[in-house]
Order: structure tokens, then C-alpha cells, then sequence
């Protein structure tokens, strides 16, 4: 048997792995973005009252919500470059993505230092509100 069958079976199978996590992770996020949809929806029937003191909660609920769309967001594109080939390449430098990042973070499309670099040049900027 010639050696680059082998490793292409095994890379194979380790996206098969990587993609049931990422429809797991996809499902899950899914059901969380519905659940605080709901959540979202009582609280406005229960807002109409004097002052608002689950402002917060729901600023809360509302910040969760938008994490929740990112990050499914982000695992749908995992998914799509999976199909395309590119999965597991930095999209900001094109250098291969650590395989120990990917299995920590299966839908980052960051390499480690690329995101480091990212967060620096975020961080300094004042809060929008
Ligand atoms: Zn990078």
C-alpha cells in the first residue's frame, strides 16, 4: 500500500470527526439562539410595566443572542470550507491552522497568532456605548 493512501484516508476521517462535532455544535446552537429568542419575547411582555429593571438582563440575553449568531455563523462557514477544501487554513494569512487549535475550536478560521493580532488591534477601542 502506498503511504499518501493511508494519510489521506486518515485526514479524511479526521474531517469526518471535526464535521460531526460542527453539526452537533450547529444543532446546539441552533436550539441556544431559539431559546433566547423565547426568553426575548416574554421579557418584552413583561416590560411594559413602570421602569424596565431587566434592562440589563436583556441587554444581557440580547449580547448572548448576538454571540449565539456569530458563532453559527462562523461554524456554517467551517462547514462550507470543509466542502470547498480550504478547512483548516488561516483566512487572514493562509498558513495552516494547529490542529490542536482546531480541535479546542473546530470552527475558527484564525490561525493562533492571527487572532492574537486581531484581539490587540480590537481591544484599545473604546466601548460603542
Ligand atoms: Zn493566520
Amino acid at each position: 500500500m502506498v503511504m499518501w493512501e493511508v494519510r489521506s484516508i486518515l485526514a479524511e476521517d479526521r474531517h469526518g470527526q471535526v464535521r460531526k462535532k460542527l453539526e452537533a455544535e450547529r444543532e446546539e446552537t441552533v436550539a441556544e439562539i431559539s431559546r433566547l429568542r423565547e426568553a426575548l419575547k416574554c421579557e418584552l411582555e413583561y416590560d411594559t410595566e413602570e421602569g424596565d429593571p431587566d434592562l440589563w438582563e436583556r441587554e444581557k440575553v440580547l449580547a448572548l443572542l448576538r454571540n449565539m449568531e456569530q458563532k453559527l455563523e462562523s461554524i456554517a462557514h467551517a462547514l462550507r470550507t470543509m466542502d470547498d477544501g480550504t478547512y483548516g487554513i488561516c483566512e487572514n494569512c493562509g498558513q495552516d491552522i494547529s490542529p490542536a487549535r482546531l480541535e479546542a475550536l473546530p470552527h475558527t478560521t484564525l490561525c493562533i497568532s492571527c487572532k492574537a493580532l486581531l484581539e490587540k488591534r480590537i481591544a484599545p477601542e473604546p466601548l460603542s456605548r
